[in-house]
């Protein structure tokens, strides 16, 4: 099927081209992102292929119908940049890769929770310059601590999974509960207890309408002083300013975010011979005790074939006319 495939880096092309031997789709990459100024560029092909900050919005959408585009194949299990709405109203088939590799974030949020409780991020600065010395570098153990997980999908319960391998106690908040992390000892609470309780609050929710800024000034009030804050789910489920706030005036104790609100205009690029203009990213980066990765969490090689793999059986299904796996509905997402 002929595809556009958009906001491709060498390594999407690599495992997109490697994958497509065994399917022989007609794939075209581009290293722009999928937008309003860019969604001309989708003329001819029957498919599009996007990243998490491609934005699909209702006009984008229009654009991509008026051209004879009939599915939009995300690499990605999050779907929040899409108007599914409007897909399902203009006809167009919406899939996702919902489960490449929960492993890789689960694992890469244990990594910055240990970075963070260990100030290693600190130690290996330090280090380069020949200073061996401790101070400021004492850290706290995670076993016997009550860490929050907010959402228990694939991620969250992967992560609460090795949280009760370090001995933690683990509080969780879902719209639905893991019978299999309730054996574990996982504790199912309000959010607002979570919040009260946790020393740690790692987020697993997906962006919508209700989880949006879930994290805010207000919430951060209840939780408790030198709480660390790790969200490696949507950036726009923290509110930056308020954690900004926070991380100021000492109520949060430590702060990693692998996603961020504004990261479209900067994520996946390299901006180390340039001036950052986000003056929020830049104050974040200030602070000692917080730590920004460029959306990595799920970055290892069983992900990304995993992500080339599942995209093109969406494709390949949808070409032969059956339900593709990874098929998002509108109705099936929304909050009842
Ligand atoms: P999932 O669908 O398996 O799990 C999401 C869970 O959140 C579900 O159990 C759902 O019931 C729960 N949930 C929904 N609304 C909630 C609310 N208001 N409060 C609490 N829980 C709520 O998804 P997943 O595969 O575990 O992925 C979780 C999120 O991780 C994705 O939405 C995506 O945004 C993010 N993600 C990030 C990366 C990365 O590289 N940083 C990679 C993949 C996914």
């Amino acid at each position: 099927m002929k595809t556009a495939v958009f906001s491709t880096k060498p390594y999407d092309q690599k495992y997109l081209t490697d994958s497509n031997e065994r399917w022989g789709h007609e794939l075209v990459f581009y290293k722009a992102h999928l937008n309003e100024q860019t969604c001309r560029l989708s003329e001819g092909f029957q498919a599009v292929c996007v990243f998490v900050n491609d934005e699909l919005t209702e006009s984008v959408l229009k654009c991509l119908a008026g051209h004879g585009c009939r599915l939009v194949a995300l690499r990605c299990a999050g779907f929040n940049n899409i108007d599914l709405l409007a897909a399902k109203n203009l006809g167009i088939t919406v899939a996702r890769v919902p489960a490449y590799s929960p492993a890789s974030i689960s694992e890469f949020t244990l990594g910055l929770i240990l970075t963070l409780s260990r100030r290693i991020h600190r130690a290996c600065n330090r280090t380069r310059e020949g200073n061996f010395a401790l101070d400021g570098l004492l850290g706290f153990d995670l076993y016997g601590k009550t860490v929050g997980v907010v959402g228990t999908g694939k991620i969250g319960a992967g992560t609460a999974k090795i949280l009760c391998g370090f001995g933690c106690n683990v509080l969780a908040s879902d719209l639905y509960e893991n019978a299999e992390l309730k054996t574990l000892g996982v504790r199912y609470v309000s959010r607002d207890e979570l919040f009260q309780k946790s020393d740690i609050i790692t987020l697993h929710c997906p962006l919508l309408p209700d989880t949006r800024h879930l994290i805010n000034t207000e919430t951060i009030k209840k939780m408790k002083t030198g709480v660390m804050i790790v969200n490696t789910s949507r950036g726009e489920l923290l509110d930056t300013d308020a954690a900004i706030t926070g991380l100021k005036n000492g109520k949060i104790g430590s702060l990693a975010i692998d996603v961020y609100e504004e990261e479209a205009e900067v994520f996946f690029e390299d901006f180390s011979s340039r001036v950052i203009q986000d003056d929020t990213l830049a104050r974040i980066l200030t602070f000692p005790n917080a730590i920004v990765t460029g959306h990595q969490a799920f970055f290892t090689v069983e992900a990304v074939q995993a992500i080339a793999n599942q995209t093109l059986e969406n494709i390949t299904a949808f070409e032969q006319n059956q339900t593709p796996p990874g098929i998002v509905q509108w109705e099936n997402v929304q909050i009842k």
